[in-house]
């Protein structure tokens, strides 16, 4: 199967090819009594077409987009897929359109945008750029990965359905399901996903959709994406992935049969911490148009100056995400060989419990089938949660923060920070212990990445060391201070461990 093959690329606006569950989608969106608004309010340009000539204005969607590419690969797509260059300047990036209306030519005659909470040019384009990046016809952009969330659940569940979701989920898809779902009768089971076969046993007659992360947020727990379609599809159901840590360029969800791919572009996929954004991503035209239509009802569109930074951040990504996977191999072997480290969680580790499964799932998008992991380490310290906020608190050069997938190295707590409201029941039922630390490996040179995690585990070591003596007594503690054991020596590993010219 060409991976590639991506029907923005071609004059073809839609790909008859790829797997769809087009049946079964309409049948799920049609049974919604909303949904036939749902094109009736899609902001398509008028039968009659203005003979203006192109501006920005212009809906990027109904253009030819890129046509004439000779590749499928995909730092080409990348940089070019969707994108036009500007008719009216040449200019090769699209510009930002920071207009709320759209002058139309005549009464019921538009050039496709007619006002910017529905849809707007720049949105348009980088929704383009995203759907070509999986051979979607189009993707539908929000504010933010919640509102991307937010909207995928609101458009295809209504009081009395059910919906089947992974255990390690994102805190705030939790929350959003614990607080918002569920008070409006919409009933939620969560089950180990990295077992399909609960999956299946979890389906019932009022299920409508399936929702998965993979890796999970923030355990790295898999989920075999193929292993669930198969499933979601012979029971009738959507599948949601989130493809937010591996972004396409390590991981298709529509190529290997889920309906839909769920994005935070906060994350790689603009890469450079300046925005906050989400996207939906189907190759079903229905559900792309009802997501659009609850879009515009809620008013959860994207910004287009965050579009433009999002767009402008594409064209790095898959070598943004090539280098923050070598990176985190490296740093996840230092801190596995780290005697101050319990356990350390990357699927790119032989001793990461699914790395047959991570290296099956994950080379599938790459066209030299090489298996890239990702930017994501989970590791746990020896002295537990302690340990770990000593840790957090004492780098230097990693900041201390919540967001991940960009060029600076991130450490997170999130027991504390970004999954502070998953009950701590859930939290240690997936293994979100409360001394569990999140890096996310940047672009720094990682010679500096380890050196800075080295000087930090030191003052931990240091500091546990010197609480432990001052819980001892008097007598106990002076001749610990004379004498230091062998076994509590500071560890000395940074010259010892190997680190790849980069
Ligand atoms: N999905 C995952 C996997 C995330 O990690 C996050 C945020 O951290 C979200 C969704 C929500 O995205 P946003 O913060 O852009 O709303």
């Amino acid at each position: 199967m060409a991976l590639f093959t991506n029907s923005c690329l071609s004059t073809s606006p839609t790909n008859s090819a790829s797997p769809t569950n087009s049946a079964f989608t309409s049948a799920v969106v049609a049974s919604l009594d909303t949904s036939k608004q749902a094109a009736a309010h899609r902001a398509e340009p008028t039968t009659q077409p203005s003979t203006q000539p192109e501006t920005c204005t212009q809906p990027l969607r109904n253009r030819r987009r890129g046509s004439s590419l000779p590749t499928d690969g995909i730092d080409t797509i990348a940089i070019r897929g969707g994108r036009e260059i500007d008719p009216t300047s040449g200019a090769i990036l699209t510009p930002i359109c920071q207009s709320t209306t759209y002058v139309q030519d005549a009464v019921g005659q538009h050039k496709g945008h007619t006002y910017s909470r529905a849809s707007n040019p720049t949105v348009s384009a980088l929704e383009a750029a995203l759907g070509a990046l999986e051979a979607a016809p189009d993707a539908v952009c929000f504010g933010t990965g919640m509102a991307a969330i937010t909207t995928l659940f609101l458009s295809l569940l209504r009081a009395g359905d059910h919906v089947v979701l992974s255990s390690v989920l994102y805190g705030g898809t939790v929350r959003f399901v614990d607080q918002v779902l569920k008070p409006l009768g919409i009933d939620a089971l969560i089950v180990d996903a990295s077992d399909p076969r609960n999956v299946d046993a979890a389906i019932n007659e009022r299920t409508r959709l399936v929702f998965i992360e993979t890796p999970a947020n923030p355990t790295l727990i898999l989920t075999d994406v193929e292993a669930i379609a198969q499933i979601t599809r012979a029971r009738g159901v959507l599948l949601a992935v989130d493809n937010t840590f591996l972004t396409p360029v390590i991981l298709r969800p529509l190529d290997l049969g889920a309906d839909i791919s769920v994005y935070s572009t906060t994350k790689y996929i603009e890469g450079h911490n300046a925005t906050v954004g989400g996207s939906l991503v189907t190759r079903d035209e229905t559900l792309l148009s009802r997501f659009r239509l609850i879009r515009k009802t809620v008013g959860s569109i994207q910004a287009p100056f965050e579009a433009w930074l999002t767009l402008r951040g594409l064209k790095t990504l898959p070598l943004r995400i090539r280098h923050h996977s070598q990176s985190a191999l490296v740093v996840a072997k230092f801190l596995e060989a780290h005697p101050l480290v319990a356990r350390v969680a990357y699927p790119g580790l032989e001793s990461f419990p699914q790395h047959t499964l991570a290296k099956k799932l994950h080379a599938h998008a790459d066209p030299d089938n090489i298996a890239y992991h990702g930017g994501i380490i989970a590791f746990e310290l020896k002295g537990g949660a302690d340990a770990g906020r000593t840790l957090m608190n004492s780098v230097r050069l990693c900041s201390l923060a919540e967001n991940l997938g960009a060029a600076e190295t991130l450490i997170t707590h999130p027991v504390t920070m970004t999954h502070a409201d998953v009950p701590k029941a859930q939290r240690e039922a997936t293994g979100i212990t409360d001394g569990l630390v999140r890096l996310s490996v940047g672009l720094e040179n990682v010679r500096d990445i380890i050196a800075d995690l080295a000087q930090a585990l030191d003052q931990t070591f240091d500091q546990t060391r010197t609480q432990t003596l001052e819980s001892k007594p008097a007598s106990s503690t002076s001749k610990a201070r004379t004498r230091t054991p062998k076994s509590s020596a500071r560890p000395q590993l940074i010259s010892k461990i190997p680190v790849p010219a980069t």
